[in-house]
This record gives structure tokens, sequence and C-alpha cells, in this order.
């Protein structure tokens, strides 16, 4: 592509909203234009990026054995009524009716889709497993689309759909899935850590999401020191403590706490480490067409991990609930317990289980019990892990310890079992011919993040560094002065000779300064250019490496050769 003919709008101007560096480079270098908050156009340089990431997505897709279709982006509402999703997702989904007044939404997942294509068409397991896949744009109507392609509302996901027989072959398919989805992210140049990922209200292991380490991610994810373990912050656990703290050894009592109400000023009263303390989290759980005021307890060294108080609870959301709403149902803040009080639904952390020796509220203004055992509601009361992992806990798996880093989620595999092929309906018959549901597994990527967070892990102050496999273009000609007449020969000629042999590549003939050109280039990032000046008359070009920032001078006959291994 001539430069001077390429349609890359380059500017100084970053939109007003971005604070992220792929949405500022990827708006200035002409990438992508914002149409409407979430929407975006993709400019030719990024479409060629979102070509490359999808070419190497079909190339593995194939490999094992994933077959590609493309489903109708409006699908009728009634699927989603059969599912049960048309409450759940809520306003993400955007609905509308069409002339004759039926029902549609825009597609933000197809599973419903799936289902309904593979239904009364595979009928026996000797036709299964079947994994089929589409790279396709999909609508949500986020409630805050931000950083520009990372959180759109119109997006492009790659989402593939498995149906199998049996729970062994789902696990063999979601492995080879997972294999896929690494090679993928290797070949993409991208560095990356697959981490174990809630599940949701359906549970088990099964479900991991691929990150891309960024320090600008939005996930929080929790790595071992030793082992391969990862999680999203989400669902982390960790290992049983091994360090307890000294014991305060007291009896039980009633003990008077005036004016004690948190967990730091309770620790220091009693002088004891907070670890045997019990903390309350009051919060106001929405289920789908109620909400209630649940209490979660949990030692007083620990936090609430909001995820997996939602799938404690199975609600859709909980929200935070103010002092004067306790005080109404008759809670006294800064003292509730978890001993001889029903004014509210309980949930304790796990890790409160038969715990001896702790000090709670008393539900009495200006009182704590003391010397607590916990064995006297342990075989009654709900346990579940609500707590988040802190840095330092100790690995669940090994003796290493759990630290913080950030990902941005670019993937993510799911074991769905027979969630929607129960709920629509869709058998095969098995050995003894009887009918069974689908067992199926979800594998979800996504595309327009990707371009993303490739330059989220690969930017500087300048500009985009694309990698080998993403790059729009692999190779910048850069003329210094478009008015030498042997500096424009030779990169005419440069032009050609790498056209040929296959090279993707840029000739910037236009009439502007080099320093601006120059600045030009290193905003868009091709991983190479060429400047072809005053070294020209001693048979010299210079190769310019976007990421080392190094410039190497190549004698002009040898530089085809010197590309080609480079781009290797
Ligand atoms: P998130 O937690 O970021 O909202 P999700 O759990 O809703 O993601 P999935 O439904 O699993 O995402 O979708 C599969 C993939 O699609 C995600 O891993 C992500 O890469 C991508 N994706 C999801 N929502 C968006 C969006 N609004 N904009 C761009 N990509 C998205
Ligand atoms: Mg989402």
């Amino acid at each position: 592509m001539r430069r001077s003919k390429a349609f890359i709008p380059t500017t100084k101007e970053a939109p007003s909203d971005a604070v992220l560096a792929s949405h500022i480079y990827l708006a200035r270098a002409g990438f992508v234009s914002q149409v409407a908050s979430g929407l975006y156009n993709y400019m030719p340089l990024g479409k060629r990026v979102i070509k490359k990431i999808e070419n190497i997505i079909n190339e593995e897709m194939s490999k094992v054995g994933a077959q590609e279709v493309e489903l109708s982006f409006v699908t009728p509402a009634d699927l989603w009524a059969e599912s049960g999703r048309i409450e759940k997702f809520g306003k993400e989904l955007l609905r509308f009716r069409d002339r004759k007044n039926n029902p549609f939404v825009l597609g933000p997942t197809h599973e419903e889709m799936m289902v309904d294509l593979v239904r009364n068409r595979i009928t026996s397991y000797k036709n299964l497993p079947l994994n089929l896949y589409q790279i396709k744009t999909k609508f949500r109507d986020e409630a805050r689309p931000r950083f520009g392609l990372m959180r759109g509302r119109e997006f492009i996901m790659k989402d593939g759909y498995s149906f199998h027989s049996s729970t062994e072959d789902l696990d063999r398919e979601f492995d080879a899935m997972e294999a896929a989805y690494k090679k993928i992210l290797s070949r993409l140049g991208l560095d990356f850590r697959v981490v174990e990922a809630d599940s949701g209200a359906i549970g088990g292991s099964g479900s991991k999401e691929l990150m891309v380490l960024a320090e600008s991610g939005e996930d929080t994810i929790a790595v071992c020191s030793q082992c391969e373990y990862g999680a999203n912050i989400e669902a982390a656990v960790r290992g049983e403590r091994t360090e307890i703290p000294e014991s305060p050894g007291v009896e039980f009592k009633k003990f008077r706490t005036p004016g004690i109400k948190t967990i730091d000023d309770l620790a220091k009263y009693f002088d004891v480490d907070s670890y045997y303390t019990i903390k309350c989290v009051a919060k106001k759980v929405i289920y789908e067409d109620e909400e209630e005021i649940v209490l979660f307890f949990l030692r007083g060294c620990d936090n609430l991990q909001e995820v997996k108080a939602i799938n404690a609870t199975d609600a859709l959301d909980i929200v935070d609930v103010s002092e004067d709403e306790l005080k109404e149902i008759g809670l006294i803040p800064g003292f509730i317990g978890p001993l001889d009080q029903d004014k509210a639904k309980h949930v304790m952390d796990n890790a409160l289980k038969y715990a001896p020796e702790m000090i709670c509220g008393a539900n009495e203004e200006d009182y704590h019990y003391i010397g607590v055992d916990m064995s006297v509601i342990s075989d009654v009361a709900y346990f579940e892990d609500i707590a988040e992992v802190n840095e330092g806990d100790r690995c669940p798996h090994c003796d290493g310890t759990l630290s913080f880093t950030k990902g941005i989620e670019v993937g993510h595999i799911f074991k769905l079992g027979t969630t929607y092929s129960e709920a629509l309906k869709a058998e095969f018959l098995d050995e003894n011919g009887k009918a069974q549901p689908f067992i199926m597994g979800t594998y979800g990527m996504g595309v327009s993040r990707l371009v993303a967070a490739t330059v989220e892990q690969h930017h500087d102050e300048f500009g985009c560094i694309w990698t080998k496999q993403t790059a729009p273009y692999m190779v910048n000609i850069m003329i210094s002065n478009i008015k030498d007449e042997a500096q424009n020969e030779a990169g005419e000629a440069l032009y050609e000779a790498l056209q040929n042999a296959g090279v993707e590549v840029m000739l910037d003939d236009r009439k502007e300064r080099f320093g601006f050109k120059m600045k030009d280039a290193e905003l868009i990032g091709f991983p190479y250019t060429v400047i072809i000046g005053k070294e020209l008359a001693n048979g010299l070009v210079q190769i310019y490496n976007r990421t080392t920032k190094e410039k190497t001078s190549v004698a002009k006959d040898d530089i085809v050769g010197e590309i080609m291994e480079l781009i290797k």
C-alpha cells in the first residue's frame, strides 16, 4: 500500500474520555473511529488487525476439528424465553419488534441459537461430538461501555459450542479447546495466563478464563509463586492457613464494649489478632422479583468477595445497605453477631466453621460476646466460601503463596453441561435408544477486545508496537527525502521486491517532513521501518526496529534477505 493513497487518518487528538493507551492509540493512529458510546467503525488498519486475529483463530479451530458457521445476528426473542434468559440478561439484551410485531433480540451470545440449530438435526450419539463456532458481531447494551474496543456495546466475538454424549467427552473437548486457545494467544505474541473462573450458579471446575496480562486489566487474578495455579479473584481459593495467631484463651462471656464498632477497634480493645473476631457484612440481595437483607459473616481478617456472595445466595446482584435500613429491621450496626438473632438470613464463611475462641457482636448496643465456640452453630448454619483471598495467602495446591496481578479477559471456556439442552429440549438417542439432553461446552474469545489487549501489552509513549502476527503491515518503507530521485527509486524497487516476496508492506511516499512521517510510523507501530536516506549514496539503508528502537545499517542489496530473516 502506498501511504499517499491509504485511508489512515492519524491525529494528535486523543478521544476526550480515553484513559487507556489502547483506546488513545487505536483512535489516534486511525485504526478505529467512534460512532457513539460503545460503537466503533474499523478503518483499514483496524480491519487488517481483526482479520489477522480471525485467520489465526480459524486455523487453530480447523486443527481441532471445529466447524465454522454463521448464525443470524437478529435472534427470535422466543428462544430466549425458552431458555429463561430473557429476564436474566436484563438490560444488556437489546429487544425490538419487526413490522409484524414479532419480538427479537440482537444476539449478545448464541447458546440458544446454536442449540436450536442442532436440535432435531443431530439425533444420535453416533453423530457426536460436534463443535460449531462463528466469528460474529455481538451486541450487549453494556451499562458502562468504556476503554474503546475493550468494552464495546457492539463487538466481535468468536463463539463456539460443543455437543457431546458424555461428560468424559466434554472434558476431552474442553482440554483440547484450552490448548487451542493457548496456541492462538501464543501465536498472537501475547503474554497470558489461563485462570480458574467463576462458574456462577452452575458451579464445578469447568470454567476458565484466558487473561492477557496488563497493568490496566479490569480483572484481578491470584497467581501462585510456585505452581501453575491461577484464578480470577472472583473464584480464587486458598490453602489451609498454617500460621495461626496466638489465641485469646478466654471463656464464653458477654462483655461490655462501649462504642467499639469496627473490627480494628475490637481487635485493639481485646488485644487479639482480627483472625479471632467475626465481621458482619450486611448487604441487600436482589433476586428476580424480590430483595432482602442478608448478613454475611467472616473472620475479621477477611473481606467479602461479592461474586462468591452472589453465588452463595443465588442472587442476580447484591448492593450496599444503609445503617438506617438495618435499624429498621431491628439490627444494631457495629454489634451484629451470628448468635441468637434471626432478623435476617445468615451466610457464614467456611473459615468460621467450628472456629473456637471467637469474638462477635452480641446483637445488643455496646456488647460483644467473647470466647465464642462456633461449633454451637456449625452443624445448622449455612456455610459457603465467601471470602476474598489475600495476597500472601497459601496456594490451595502447594506450599507457594498467592500474589495478585492484573489481566484482561480475552477468552472464556465453560462446561455448560445440560443447562441449555434441557431448557430447549435438545436431545439425542444414546446407545440404548434412550433420549438424553446434549452435554455442552461453550468457548468464547473476544476478537475486537484482543486488538485492544494487544496494544495494552505492547505499546510505549509513542504509540502501538504490533507483534509480528498482529501487525497491519510488517514493514514500512520511509523515503527520507521525497525530492531525492535515487531515494525514490530505491524505495520503489524495495516496495516491489518485498511485495513480490509476499511481505505486507507500506511505502511512505508522502511529501511530508521526515520527522513527521517517522512520528506517524511510531504511532501506527509497524514492526520494522526501512529508512532510505543519505547513506544510500554509500549503498546503505537502515532498518528501524519498533520494539528495540534500534537502527541497523544494512547494504541496500541485502535488505530483502535481512527483512525476510527478521520477519520469519
Ligand atoms: P466481561 O466479564 O468482561 O463482561 P463476559 O464474562 O461478559 O466478559 P463472555 O460472555 O464470557 O464475557 O464473552 C466471551 C468473551 O467476549 C469475553 O471473554 C471477552 O473477551 C469478550 N467480551 C465480552 N463482553 C465484551 C464487550 N462488551 N466488549 C468487547 N469484548 C467483550
Ligand atoms: Mg459481561
